[in-house]
C-alpha cells in the first residue's frame, strides 16, 4: 500500500487551496481533490472573482459615461459585452492557474474527480471517465464549501437564462431590458448593480426591511439611498411566494412580509440571490458517521476537528461567515494545528466588504449589536464630503463611523460606506486585532491627501474631535 498522505483536502475553494498549501509549506504530504475541472472553488471560478472583474468594468463603463465630463474628459463609451465577458474570463483563468502552479511549487498532488470519505482514513474518488482511486490520508478535511440556496417554500426552476443564479447571472450574453433581483444581500446588490450600470432597469426584492440584513442600520440606509440614486428600484419587506417563466421572460410574485395584496413584476432575467448553503451531497458523510448541525453544516470544535478523529471542516461547509477570507485563515489554522502549531482564528476581526459603488466594508460589532448587548459605546463619524482627496476623486459619498467603548476606547466596530471601503477596512481589522483604541488610530499619521484620512478623522472625533470638519 503507497505511504498515506498526512492530509487529503476535498475542495480547492479558498478553504482547502489554502489549507493544502500551508500544510505543504509546514512540511506535511498533501493532495486535493477537486470535482471542477480547474482548481480555486466558487470564490475564483464563479464567485469573488469573475464578480469583482464585472464590477471594475462595469464601473469604469458608468463613469466614463457619466462622471468624467466633470473631469474634463469627453468620452462617449460603448459597450461590448462579449469584450467584458472576456476580461472576465482571462481574469479567472490567470487566477485559477495561478492555484495549479502553487500546487506544483509545493509538491501537492492534485487529483480531478469527485471525493467520498468511505471512513476516517480514506477518500474514494471517482473520475469523470468512472474510474476510482482511494486516497489514504492520516487526516482529512472537508472544505466542499456551498450551493445557491433557493427561495424558501419557493419552488424555483433555474434555466440559467432568464431565471438565474449568481452562478449564471455573471455569463450573461445580452444586457436585460428588465432584471428583477431576488434578496438585497451582497450577492445580489453587486450583481444587480453590474447589470443595471449596463443598462438594466434593476428592481431589488427583500424579505428583511433593509437591505444588506447584518450590517450596521444607519450605514445599510444611507448605502441604499445611493443605489436609488442610481436607478436601482426596491420594494423592501416583502416575500417573494412565486417565481416563474413567463413569455420569454419571468415573473416575480411577492406580497408584503407582513401580510397585504400580492404584487407581480415582469422581467427578462430574474437573479434569485437568496444565500448560499452549506454543501456536503455524495461526500459520504452519514457512512463515515460525521454529525452536522441543524442547518446542514459540518459541525466542528473549536480546533475545526468533526466528531470523527482524522476528520476536520472548514469554510462555508461550516459555521461562520461565508467569506472567502474566512475560509482561508480557518485553512492556514488548521494546517498550523495539523503540523503541532498553534493555529487560531479571531472571528472578532474579520472584515467583510460589499464591492459595489461606493464600497461598503465593515470589521466588528454593529450599533445594533452593541445596544443588544447592553455596552456603553462612543460614535466617531467623519464624511468623505469633508475628505480633500475624495473631492478631487468625486468620491464624496458616505462616511466612516468608528464604535469603541465608552470607558476604555478600544474600538468594537468600524463601518465605512465610500470609495475604496473594502481597502481601507483593513487598518480597522489591523487595529481591532491588536487590541487597539481609536486614539491609536488618531495619532498615527496619515498620508495626505488619501481617503483613509477619513479613518483617522473618524478615530479622532471618537476620542476627541476632528481637525477638518
Ligand atoms: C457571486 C459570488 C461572489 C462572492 N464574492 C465574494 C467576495 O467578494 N468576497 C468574499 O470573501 N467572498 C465572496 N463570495 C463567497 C466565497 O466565494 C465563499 O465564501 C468561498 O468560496 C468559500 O470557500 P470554500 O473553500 O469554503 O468553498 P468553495 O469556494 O465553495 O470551494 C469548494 C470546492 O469544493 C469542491 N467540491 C465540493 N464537493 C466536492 C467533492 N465531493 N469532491 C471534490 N470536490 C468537491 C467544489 O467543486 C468547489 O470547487 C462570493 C460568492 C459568490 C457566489
Amino acid at each position: 500500500m503507497a505511504d498515506p498522505f498526512d492530509l487529503v483536502v476535498i475542495g480547492s475553494g479558498p478553504g482547502g487551496y489554502v489549507c493544502a498549501i500551508k500544510a505543504a509549506q509546514l512540511g506535511l504530504k498533501v493532495a486535493v481533490v477537486e470535482k471542477r475541472k480547474t482548481y480555486g472553488g466558487t470564490c475564483l471560478n464563479i464567485g469573488c472573482i469573475p464578480s469583482k472583474a464585472l464590477l471594475y468594468a462595469s464601473e469604469r463603463f458608468e463613469e466614463a459615461g457619466h462622471s468624467f465630463a466633470e473631469l474634463g474628459i469627453v468620452a462617449e463609451p460603448k459597450l461590448d459585452l462579449a469584450a467584458m465577458m472576456s476580461h472576465k474570463d482571462k481574469t479567472v483563468k490567470s487566477n485559477v492557474d495561478g492555484i495549479a502552479f502553487l500546487f506544483k511549487k509545493n509538491k501537492i498532488t492534485g487529483v480531478i474527480g469527485t471525493g467520498r470519505i468511505k471512513s476516517a482514513g480514506e477518500v474514494e474518488v471517482t473520475k469523470d471517465d468512472g474510474s476510482t482511486e482511494t486516497l489514504q490520508a492520516r487526516n482529512i478535511c472537508i472544505a466542499t464549501g456551498s450551493d445557491v440556496a433557493g427561495i424558501p417554500g419557493v419552488d424555483v426552476k433555474f434555466d440559467d437564462k432568464t431565471i438565474v443564479s449568481s452562478d449564471h447571472a455573471i455569463a450573461l450574453d445580452k444586457v436585460p431590458e428588465a432584471m428583477v433581483v431576488v434578496g438585497g444581500g451582497v450577492i445580489g446588490l453587486e450583481l444587480g448593480s453590474v447589470w443595471a450600470r449596463l443598462g438594466a432597469k434593476v428592481t431589488v426584492v427583500e424579505y428583511l426591511d433593509k437591505v444588506l440584513g447584518p450590517m450596521d442600520g444607519e450605514v445599510s440606509t444611507a448605502f441604499q439611498k445611493l443605489l436609488v440614486k442610481q436607478g436601482l428600484k426596491f420594494h423592501l419587506g416583502a416575500k417573494v411566494t412565486a417565481v416563474e417563466a413567463k413569455d420569454g421572460g419571468a415573473a416575480v410574485t411577492f406580497e408584503p412580509a407582513k401580510g397585504g395584496e400580492a404584487e407581480t413584476l415582469n422581467a427578462d432575467v430574474v437573479l434569485v440571490a437568496t444565500g448560499r448553503k452549506p454543501y456536503t451531497e455524495g461526500l459520504g458523510l452519514e457512512e463515515a458517521g460525521v454529525s452536522l448541525d441543524n442547518r446542514g453544516r459540518v459541525e466542528i470544535d473549536q480546533h475545526f476537528k468533526t466528531n470523527v478523529d482524522g476528520i476536520y471542516a472548514i469554510g462555508d461547509v461550516v459555521k461562520g461567515a461565508m467569506l472567502a477570507h474566512k475560509a482561508e485563515d480557518e485553512g492556514v489554522a488548521l494546517a498550523e494545528i495539523l503540523a503541532g502549531q498553534a493555529g487560531h482564528v479571531n472571528y472578532d476581526a474579520i472584515p467583510s466588504v460589499v464591492y459595489t459603488s461606493p464600497e461598503v466594508a465593515s470589521v466588528g460589532k454593529t450599533e445594533e449589536e452593541l445596544k443588544e448587548a447592553g455596552v456603553e459605546y462612543k460614535v466617531g463619524k467623519f464624511p468623505f464630503m469633508a475628505n480633500g482627496r475624495a473631492r478631487a476623486m468625486l468620491q464624496t459619498d458616505g462616511f466612516v463611523k468608528f464604535l469603541v467603548d465608552a470607558k476604555t476606547d478600544r474600538v468594537l466596530g468600524c463601518h465605512i460606506l465610500g470609495a475604496d471601503a473594502g481597502d481601507m477596512i483593513a487598518e480597522a481589522a489591523l487595529l481591532m486585532e491588536f487590541g487597539g483604541a481609536s486614539e491609536d488610530l488618531a495619532r498615527t499619521s496619515h498620508a495626505h491627501p488619501t481617503l483613509s484620512e477619513a479613518m483617522r478623522e473618524a478615530a479622532f472625533a471618537a476620542f476627541a474631535k476632528p481637525i477638518h470638519i
